[in-house]
């Protein structure tokens, strides 16, 4: 890493004595670039363009934060880019748009000639750009004020709507009028939640008012951007904020969100509505993708299901099932990969299966534990025991000790048992069909054998050894 630390390269040179305070953390200091970006600014800067670090690189450095990319731009048209870093490994795909990738080390920069859009008729990209020759028209085009700045080490702070103030006062602040600017690209309202969610930030109440009235564009995006956004969101520190602010937001992506807004349960079990109790579940569990959107939608089939008792009380036979085609459909909706999709689908239709044996134990039982294993693997088992955790807590009647505590003891039992290395599929079994058609099987009857192994091996009544297995299938 490369600090540019002379005096007029810091940003607390330029910022007020409040915001200095704010960004005086030893992190937020003074904007410390990969020596890679430092090179590409240089030589962008020694070919006679002006370049800077723009975007969301800005803003987390200046919260003090990693940035996860740096996206530079400059001055120089596509062709002058190219030819500033002819010999370089570069990719081409958004050259029209005025970027060029430029990997170094293996990490790839985006760098962007500094542009205007068009509008945005297919709410994806925009119809046109035209590149413009100054900082400022580009940071207009911007969503929010908060990544509407530059940076570069002979300007310093470029910063023309205040985004370093609404970053110290944590405010999601639209660039210019927000009605346009989410008439111009939906997604923006999305990204205002978003942003509001990752760092805990209000959103400014004239971006407010207009992200709510708006709010119907939002079917007509790209499902792609949608998902980035929407996943981001529900990974947010104050996703749960955000999901009891916005739910008529949330219910354009999801319309099954809809009906569980204020929906009275009925049913002794829960102190919320069926809105608050998915909020508070998707709350309960680390911050995932598979596991948040899991917990958004686990109880959306219920108000489909449900039936009330001669005490007035509701229930809802088979949510689960419900809820696992909603999951399906919205896993489609959202272009979610095959292996999100299977993994979301199971985790919603087996929410609420059991985790004790019959008897009430809860998890010493190590051939309960092991088919729990053979049936979800052990990711998905992981998962459920913190679905199920998260889920009992959100319903008010349980105490959050408790369900910690019967957590921390499956989590135990579970990797105390998969220390041992246990077989639990059938590839872990010291025999194959080879050896049990060796032993004289034919067809169907070789993989009822090995099925019965499996069970025999997991309930501990015969050690998983080829001849301890064969010897158990001859007397069987
Ligand atoms: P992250 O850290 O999650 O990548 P980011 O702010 O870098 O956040 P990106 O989607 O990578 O977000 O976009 C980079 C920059 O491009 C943003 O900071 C913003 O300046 C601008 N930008 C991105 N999407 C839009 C949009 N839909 N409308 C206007 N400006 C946008
Ligand atoms: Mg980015």
């Amino acid at each position: 890493m490369n600090t540019i630390s002379s005096k007029t390269n810091t940003l607390n040179t330029h910022a007020p004595k409040e915001v200095r305070r704010a960004i005086g953390k030893p992190s937020g200091k003074r904007m410390t670039l990969p020596s890679a970006v430092s090179d590409l600014l240089t030589r962008l800067k020694s070919a006679g363009h002006s370049a800077y670090v723009v975007g969301g690189c800005v803003r987390d450095s200046l919260l003090g934060l990693t940035p996860k990319d740096w996206d530079l731009c400059t001055s120089a048209l596509p062709e002058q880019i190219q030819q500033v870093f002819h010999g370089y490994h570069t990719v081409e795909t958004g050259l029209k748009h005025g970027t060029l990738t430029v990997i170094v080390d293996h990490i790839p920069y985006e760098i962007t000639t500094f542009r205007v859009d068009g509008t945005y008729t297919d709410h994806r990209h925009p119809d046109s750009v035209s590149f413009v020759d100054n900082i400022k028209e580009d940071l207009a085009r911007r969503d929010f004020t908060v990544n509407a700045m530059a940076w570069s080490p002979a300007a310093g702070l470029t910063d023309p709507f205040g985004g370093q103030e609404d970053l110290q006062a944590g405010v999601i602040r639209c660039v210019g009028e927000p009605g346009k600017r989410f008439e111009e690209d939906a997604l923006r309202i999305l990204r205002a939640l978003r942003f509001a969610s990752v760092y805990d930030f209000a959103i400014d109440p004239a971006t407010d008012r207009a992200l709510r009235r708006m709010a119907p564009d939002l079917s007509r995006v790209a499902a792609e951007r949608i998902r980035d956004e929407l996943l981001k969101l529900l990974c947010g520190k104050a996703c749960g904020r955000i999901l009891r602010a916005y739910p008529e937001v949330l219910a354009v992506i999801i319309p099954e969100i809809g009906p569980m807004i204020g929906y009275d349960q009925q049913n002794h079990h829960h102190t919320w509505d069926l809105w608050e109790h998915t909020v508070r579940g998707v709350e309960g569990v680390p911050s995932d993708p598979v596991l948040r959107l899991t917990m958004l939608l686990h109880d959306t089939g219920k108000p489909s299901v449900r039936t009330t008792d001669e005490n007035g009380e509701g229930h809802y036979k088979k949510h689960q099932l419900v809820s696992a085609d909603i999951a399906l459909r919205v896993a489609g909706s959202l272009h979610l990969s095959n292996d999100f999709r299977d993994r979301l689908v199971t985790l919603v239709r087996y929410h609420d299966i059991s985790l004790r044996t019959e008897s009430g134990g809860i998890n010493t039982d190590r051939s309960f534990l092991l088919r729990r294993l053979n049936r979800f693997g052990e990711e998905n088992l992981r998962a459920l025991f913190l679905i199920h955790c998260a889920d009992r807590i959100a319903t008010g009647y349980s105490s959050p000790e408790r369900e910690h505590a019967r957590l921390r003891e499956r989590i135990a039992a579970l990797d105390a048992l998969l220390a041992e290395k246990p077989c639990f599929t059938l590839k872990d079994l010291a025999v194959n069909g080879h050896d049990l058609q060796a032993a004289g099987l034919r067809g169907k009857a070789v993989g009822e054998a090995l099925n019965t192994l499996l069970e025999a091996v997991m309930d501990g009544k015969v050690e998983n050894k080829k001849a301890a297995l064969l010897e158990y299938i001859r007397n069987s």
